[in-house]
């Protein structure tokens, strides 16, 4: 360990822009074996390890570090797994420069950080090649209670995982037809490729996870369901519905053809590479190959159809953001990687209106040129506008990715007594993610706001562990428990600790 003095930072290498940007596929190969040696080797075993601290699932990041550098990577992936249920999808997608990475103590001292996403992902890319990801194998039988989930995201498919381990009848619902939420339909495949995503969630189903796809709980298609119907069916539920109705521009010709919300294009994106039928696309209305393509917004949303309008083969691409680039929310990371694949950043400037032709398509986004005002409630310096620096841009294709606000569940759920913030989130207890409904909890994006994935799979293994301790409460209550003591013997501590 401690090989920071003499062996320097590396990532594993990006393919070359010009080729990356014709395909979804990842941008960067996992490291090689020896690559992911030397790079955990850097680690400088702190007494107090502030990647720890500040990675929200608070994973044993040195001590899986150094058995990586042994070469003990099964011993590492063991580790590592009992923090995380997606550290491969971690490793690949949290913003680790805000994260672990930003907050590790070599980088505080300018020998650039310890590589821990690449290395965290190569391991359990490891542990899945070697077959080392065990089947999940409950460690009682509590079948007689069962789990409604409403919402396969990241936060619903943890506690779902957690809740079976610990050996509950657990179903999980959602409205669309695969199981991942925005892992699946929301990011793409060049951050995310599927497959990865899809193997969690055949593991979960061969580990006896019913998942009833395709069904909106509040919805009014055929075989959607009331949440009244899923609250009779199930002891407890797990409301993990993330957030998704879109923040309005609300512009001057906002409702143009050819102005189209962030996730609706990129949801079309992701489910042509699943090589579904998808109309919109095809049609030309959610794609942008041949297309002038202003992106409206800083965030990863608007990074990510950036970049997918690049790789759909868009005349141009150009990112507009009110703010500069030192105060824009989305990753520099993946700036960086925009940059690189040919897109132009319009920083300090925002949109004024959207004209279109004579057919009503938009054709033209006019705009003004912005400055930094004084710091909002936020402490950000807030944006206006510039007098007299208006322009034009060319736009056949306008995305609006301005971020995402709740859904109003209190009436798609008919639940007026389910308690929700002034922002619309679900009030949620904060220890025991309880709503203000007995037996109904709540964690991910619904409970925090637009988030991250590694938030979302801590509020799940959380709110397993809450609704665990309140269904074992209701179980004594009837008499129902009945653990395995066969299974719960092994000795294994997690084991001990979920039973
Ligand atoms: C484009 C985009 C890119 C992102 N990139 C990153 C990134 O690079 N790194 C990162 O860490 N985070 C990223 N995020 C944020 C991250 O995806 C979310 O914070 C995370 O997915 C939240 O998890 P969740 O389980 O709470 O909700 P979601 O992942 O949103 O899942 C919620 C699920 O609930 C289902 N659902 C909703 N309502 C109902 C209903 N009434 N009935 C049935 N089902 C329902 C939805 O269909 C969905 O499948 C990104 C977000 C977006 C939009
Ligand atoms: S989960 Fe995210 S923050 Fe935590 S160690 Fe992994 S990459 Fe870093």
């Amino acid at each position: 360990m401690l090989s920071f003095t003499h062996k320097s930072q590396a990532y594993p290498a990006k393919r070359n822009p010009a080729d990356r940007a014709g395909d979804f596929q990842e941008i960067s190969p996992s490291f090689l074996l020896a690559k992911a040696e030397e790079q955990a080797s850097r680690c400088s075993q702190c007494g107090v390890p502030f990647c720890q601290v500040h990675c929200p699932l608070q994973n044993h990041i040195p001590d899986w570090l150094k058995l990586a550098a042994e070469g003990r990577l099964r011993e590492a992936y063991e580790l590592s797994n009992s923090t995380s249920t997606m550290p491969e999808i971690c490793g690949r997608i949290c913003p680790q420069d805000r994260l672990c990475e930003g907050n590790c103590v070599i980088e505080q001292s300018g020998h650039g950080s310890v590589t821990i996403g690449s290395v965290e992902k190569f391991i359990t890319d490891t542990a899945w090649k070697e077959g080392w990801v065990e089947p999940l194998t409950p460690v009682a039988d509590r079948s007689t209670q069962s789990v409604g989930i409403i919402g396969a995201g990241p936060a619903g498919l943890t506690a779902a995982e957690l809740l079976r381990v610990r050996g509950y009848d657990v179903h999980v619902y959602d409205r669309h037809d695969r199981a991942g939420g925005l892992l699946t339909y929301g990011i793409p495949g060049f951050k995310l490729e599927k497959p990865i995503v899809t193997r969690r969630v055949e593991r979960l189903q061969a580990g006896g996870i019913h998942f009833h796809l395709g069904v909106e709980i509040g919805g009014s298609g055929e075989g959607d369901l009331s949440f009244d119907t899923l609250r009779q069916r199930h002891q407890a539920i797990l409301i993990a519905t993330g957030v998704y109705k879109p923040r309005p521009l609300g512009l001057d010709g906002s409702g143009h053809r050819g102005v189209v919300k962030a996730l609706d294009y990129l949801i079309a994106s992701n489910r042509k590479g699943f090589g579904d039928a998808v109309p919109a696309f095809d049609s030309g209305a959610l794609s942008a190959e041949g297309r002038n393509v202003v992106v409206i917004g800083g965030g990863d949303t608007a990074m990510d159809c950036v970049r997918t309008a690049v790789r759909q083969g868009a005349a141009s691409v150009t990112c507009m953001y009110r703010r500069d680039r030192a105060n824009m929310p989305g990753s520099a990371r993946e700036v960086a990687n925009a940059e690189e694949e040919g897109v132009v950043f319009e920083w300090l400037a925002g949109p004024t209106a959207f004209t279109a032709d004579s057919e009503g398509h938009v054709r033209q986004v006019q705009a003004a040129r912005m400055r930094l005002g004084l710091p909002d409630a936020s402490g950000r310096r807030a944006p206006e506008p510039d007098p007299g620096q208006e322009f034009t841009l060319p736009a056949d294709l306008v995305i609006e990715a301005l971020g995402f606000d709740p859904e109003d569940l209190q009436s798609a759920f008919q639940a007026p007594d389910l308690a929700v913030t002034r922002w619309g989130t679900v009030r949620a207890e904060n220890q025991r993610l309880s709503t203000s409904i007995p037996g109904v909890f709540a964690a991910g994006d619904i409970v925090r706001g637009a988030s991250l994935v590694v938030w979302a799979i801590r509020e799940g293994r959380d709110v397993a562990a809450a609704m665990h301790a309140w269904l074992k409460s209701e179980a004594a209550q009837q008499g129902a428990a009945a653990p395995l003591s066969g299974a719960v013997e092994t000795g294994r501590s997690a084991e001990r600790e979920l039973a």
